[in-house]
């Protein structure tokens, strides 16, 4: 709060596609879809539309002993999508889907007479949420640390950051490095150990690290080899954002559990999933209370934000979307290039609808001075320190991808001048 003495909050009277509107008349770019959640545009008429007719019906019941249709329907239609996650878990966030999904995979391992089966692996720079559990996977020191007595110990392997591939490594073989640090990690350990958490192609909040599909595949197969869970969290990178409508169909995988939130509902409501597979569907179908799996949010399920999210699936069978990215892909990679060029720019990389690059600086100031110039140019960009980058809404258009190259180029220039 004390930041906001230099840094004055900006209140939004009003958003329309991928434009925020201030009270002064200011206009901004929301070229971060508002952390990541709104993939069709602010106000978009067929959310809102979708909500107010639910809002008319019923706007929430109990998700325990009832039921109604949109709940069910998000669930068919979203099971559908990867077969073989047939069973769906609703929650409020994301970071209780990573909660729901850490507790069902040791749930399973006692339920199978495997209680010494309760840690967790997670990969360096991993980020699965802030509330204790999902902060325990989770390696961004500045979220973590300051709670580390309150954590769990969990082991964390080496990630496959396309990076820190060396010279005469492709990115391919830097992910099969990474894996088998990881498959010598559960050849070790599997007996202690409930599942591997992973952020599918891209960990974005440690700053956008991408890597090759290959780690994936190699990760499920280490998974099956020694009987631990594989979880998926495509709750930043699910609903096409990386290219694909879920990442883990680029390395044709299916994991055990998948974490989904964020774009689910367009960025309109809250609201998260936790789809699971068969074998863990049935370790809790039993008589026995203690052997179900008891976890419960008030608003689970809520209708409106599963009328939001069966909207948001509309627009992906009506609209081609990830045909039109991929368009949009290419567009947007070639008004890049001058940055890509930009003699302090290293590592410019996209993946899908993300784009990222490095700033060479060691002031640890750029990060406000470029969100600073960046709202000069109407762009709203929050780096994460040195590391810029792109995820806009999927309705973004020639001249608004026209404006977020060259107003970064223009805001790197001013925030490089400030940093000295
Ligand atoms: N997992 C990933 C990969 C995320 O990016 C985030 C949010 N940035 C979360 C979990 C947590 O989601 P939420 O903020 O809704 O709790």
């Amino acid at each position: 709060m004390k930041m906001h003495e230099t840094l004055p909050l900006i209140p939004i009277a009003s958003g329309s596609g991928a434009w925020l509107h201030d009270f002064d008349g200011n206009h901004y770019l929301d070229a971060i879809s508002s952390w990541w959640v709104n993939l069709f545009g602010h106000a978009n008429p067929r959310i809102a539309g979708a909500i107010s007719d639910q809002l008319g019906r019923l706007e929430h019941v109990i998700l325990a002993g009832f039921t109604h249709a949109p709940a069910v329907e998000l669930a068919e239609r979203l099971a559908g999508r990867l077969p073989g996650l047939g069973h769906c878990f609703f929650a409020s966030d994301g970071s209780s889907a990573v909660e729901i999904a850490l507790k069902m995979s040791f749930h399973y391992w006692r339920n199978c007479g495997k209680p010494r089966k309760n840690g967790f692996v997670c990969v360096e720079g991993s980020y699965h949420g802030e509330t204790l559990g999902a902060l325990s996977v989770s390696d961004v020191a500045l979220f973590r640390d300051v709670y580390a007595p309150l954590l769990n110990n969990v082991a964390k392997v080496p990630s496959a950051d396309w990076r820190a591939a060396a010279p005469d490594e492709t990115r391919e073989q830097a992910a099969i490095r990474a894996a088998a640090a990881l498959e010598a990690y559960l050849a070790a350990n599997h007996e202690d150990i409930a599942a591997l958490i992973v952020e599918p192609l891209v960990q974005c909040a440690s700053g956008m690290q991408m890597y090759h599909p290959e780690y994936l595949r190699r990760a499920r197969a280490a998974c099956d080899r020694y009987s631990v869970h594989l979880i998926a969290d495509e709750i930043a990178v699910g609903f096409g954002r990386t290219g694909s409508f879920f990442a883990c169909e680029q390395a044709s995988i299916r994991p055990d559990l998948l974490c989904l939130s964020k774009g689910i509902t367009g960025g309109f409501l809250p609201l998260s999933a936790v789809l699971a597979s068969e074998a863990i569907y049935g370790a809790f179908y039993d008589d026995e209370l203690t052997r179900g799996f008891l976890h419960s949010h008030s608003y689970t399920g809520n209708p409106l934000a599963c009328r939001a999210a069966l909207a948001v699936l509309d627009i992906f069978e009506q609209d081609d979307v990830l045909e039109t990215n991929r368009r949009k892909t290419v567009a947007l990679n070639r008004l890049c290039e001058p940055i890509a060029a930009h003699p302090r720019v290293r590592h410019f990389r996209n993946t899908g609808m993300i784009w990222a690059f490095d700033v060479d600086t060691d002031d640890t100031r750029f990060g406000r001075h470029f969100y600073h110039a960046a709202l000069r140019e109407h762009l709203l960009l929050r780096p994460l320190g040195r590391t810029v980058y792109f995820m806009p809404p999927y309705i973004i258009g020639p001249d608004e991808m026209q404006l977020l190259a060259d107003g970064t180029l223009t805001a790197l220039d001013d925030a490089l001048a400030q940093c000295g």
